[in-house]
């Protein structure tokens, strides 16, 4: 596996040790101390998956992380000495695959680091690959496993990796309740990442996104208790 891994991390004990573990296993990692030069870094060079530390010397890795989601759907794995639920909470929520917490074992972090590249390794794209196709004839929805797109009323929807995993399993089954549980094993299988939260969160990015192509259908459905459900068909 040659991914390219961009570690940000201003202890340099742990940066070496993070290096090392994911060397041998045939990454290719560079290492930034400050969330500044990391960006910079980003955005001269593509990178497979960033490890994130929390507490930078010049600012929050939860920061940096939102204004990376703005524009990027690059894997995010977050290092971090804090274990607060509110740290790890806000981190899945704004978009972060995986968190680990310090002290790791750096074994573990590479395992990890694999099962998150291989869940977004999308098959390339063949020539004979079949157009997006309706659901059924007269579903607002069409979806394109192949490109993960998914369109809304015949118009692409901008969906993040998650937000398209999550729509990707409602539409599997229409009508089907699924509890929460459920969408976070889709989205993150690892329950110790699993958090009902983020699931609402991403929902919410959902509806906002299928009501700006049609303000007059709201096809996912929040059953209380439960969990949600999508309607394919266009409502009368
Ligand atoms: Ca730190």
């Amino acid at each position: 596996m040659n991914a390219r891994i961009l570690l940000v991390e201003d202890e340099p004990a742990i940066a070496e040790v993070v290096q090392f573990a994911l060397v041998s296993e045939g990454f290719q990692v560079v290492w930034r101390s400050l969330a500044r030069e990391a960006e910079a870094e980003w955005a001269a060079a593509p990178y497979d998956l960033l490890i994130l530390d929390l507490g930078l010397p010049d600012g929050s890795g939860l920061e940096l992380l939102k204004r990376l989601r703005r524009h990027s759907d690059v894997p995010v794995l977050i290092l971090s000495a804090r274990n607060a639920e509110l740290d790890r909470v806000l981190g899945l929520e704004l978009g972060a695959d995986d968190y680990v917490t310090k002290p790791f074992s750096p074994r573990e972090l590479a395992a990890r680091i694999k099962a998150i590249l291989k869940r977004v390794a999308r098959p390339a794209v063949s020539p004979e690959a079949p157009p997006s196709a309706p659901l059924m004839p007269d579903s607002a929805f069409a979806i394109d496993p192949v490109r993960a797109a998914i369109r809304f009323q015949n118009r692409s929807l901008e969906l993040t990796r998650t937000e398209y995993l999550i729509l990707k399993t409602l539409l599997a089954q229409p009508e089907r309740v699924f509890s929460r549980a459920q969408l976070m094993d889709q989205v993150w299988p690892d329950p110790a990442a699993s958090f009902e939260r983020a699931v609402d969160t991403h929902i919410k990015t959902l509806r906002a996104k299928l009501r700006e192509i049609d303000p007059t259908l709201d096809p996912i459905r929040t059953h209380r208790g439960l969990g949600y459900s999508v309607q394919i068909r266009p409502r009368v």
